[in-house]
This record gives structure tokens, sequence and C-alpha cells, in this order.
């Protein structure tokens, strides 16, 4: 397993994909899924070129941040505990998994103190699932228009971890509906809210994604191999 090989097959396979769907390849990033994995990982990942990291465990990413020397950007994609936030204050460039307004009026009070702003997702649970987080379908009009009021944040688009699907082309009609959602989202206009992020599409399935407009794929098995 060779991180740095497995970045540029992955890369390659981003701007194949790209070509065959007419988008432009700097509009997909890829996430870097380092959970579970050492700091050494992070940094042979950074040596290849790799900026951008995802974490899902807060403990887990603080101490990586502390550990890792690189200039990497991080971004939190986990569930996510009020009483945690915390932790993660002036550390992460973003935070995907927002789906309560409980979680964005902490977020807002801690980034408040610095009287800074983060970026964040709204999750979306588009398969109802009981194990997953986010915001149901139905509620997400309603959570975006109540967060986007918080002075300390910046609603950058949706996140969703959908069911899991053997075959990707199951798991298509879900990014599908995540595109939608943001466009409705979009067309209400929000002060300080863009739909410019879909965080979507993972190991297996992130070239679906890309082909219903992902321009975050969070990649973590291809890239250190299995947890
Ligand atoms: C673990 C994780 C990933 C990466 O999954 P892989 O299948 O290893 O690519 C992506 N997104 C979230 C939210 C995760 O927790």
């Amino acid at each position: 397993m060779n991180i740095a090989d497995n970045i540029k097959r992955i890369s390659e396979r981003i701007a194949t994909i790209c070509q065959g769907c007419q988008r432009d390849p700097a509009g997909v990033r890829l996430i870097a899924v380092s959970k579970k994995k050492p700091a050494v990982d992070i940094e042979a990942a950074a040596s290849a070129g790799q900026r951008l990291f995802g974490e899902s465990y807060v403990q887990e990413c603080v101490a990586k941040i502390d550990e890792v020397g690189s200039e990497v950007e991080w971004h939190f994609i986990g569930a996510l505990q009020t009483n945690k936030v915390k932790y993660l204050r002036g550390k992460v460039a973003m935070i995907h998994s927002v789906d309560r307004l409980s979680l964005a009026k902490e977020i807002d009070r801690q980034w408040g103190k610095d009287d800074a702003c983060v970026d964040i997702l709204l999750q979306v649970n588009l398969g109802e699932e009981e194990s997953k987080g986010g915001t149901t379908a139905e509620a997400l009009v309603d959570l975006a228009r109540k967060v986007a009021s918080l002075p300390n944040l910046r609603i950058k688009g949706l996140m969703a971890l959908p069911p899991w699907g053997a075959d990707p082309e199951e798991v298509r009609p879900y990014f599908r509906q995540l595109r939608e959602l943001a466009e409705t989202i979009d067309a209400l206009g929000l002060p300080k809210v863009t739909m410019q992020e879909l965080s979507m599409g993972m190991s297996h399935d992130f070239e679906v994604a890309i082909e219903e407009g992902s321009t975050m794929v969070r990649v973590g098995t291809a890239i250190f191999g299995a947890r």
C-alpha cells in the first residue's frame, strides 16, 4: 500500500471522470480521510502533495493536528457532540457535519470567542438511517434559515453520507437528491449562504458522485488502506 501512488491514481481517476462529464477537475477537491490512521501516514500523503484531510473523531483529530507538522487543511467530517466543539475551535477549516441548530449555535459561540468565522456544511441524512447523523430533507430549509442568521459561521453547501450500495449506481439517486436540495436552498437567496460545495462520494462511489456534481470527495480506504 503506497500512499503516494494511491493519491496519484485517485487524482487521475478524478481527472478522467471530470473529462467524461465536462467538468473542470479543479472544481473537485480530494479530501483524504485519515481517521484511525497514524500521523506518519498523513505526512506521507502531504509529501505527495495532498493538502486537505478529513477526520471523524474529535480527540483523534486534535491530537493529529498538533502532531502533523506539514501545512495542511483540516476538515471535520464526523458526528459532533456539542460539548466537544470547543476542542476544534480555530483548528479546522470546515465542519461538514452540522445537522442541528444547537450544534450550529455552539460552533458560532466558540468561533465568536476569537471573532472568527468558520465554514460549515449542513449534513443531510438522505436515507433517514438511524445510525447516521444528518437532518432530514424536510427539515433542511428550516435549519438553513436558522443557521444562516448566526454571525460566526458561513454555510457553504451540503454534505451527505448516503446508504451504502454494492453497486455505486444504487447511490446515484441520493447524490442527485443532494444536488437538488442545494438548488432549492440556493433559490431561497439566504444572506451569507452559498451552495458552492457538495461534499459527497467516498472510496467506492466517488466517480458517480462527481458525475452528480460533487465538489469534495472524501476518500479514506482507497488512499490509506483498510481501517
Ligand atoms: C470514513 C468516512 C469516509 C471515507 O470512507 P472510505 O470508504 O474509507 O473512503 C468518508 N466520509 C465520512 C463521513 C467518513 O466517516
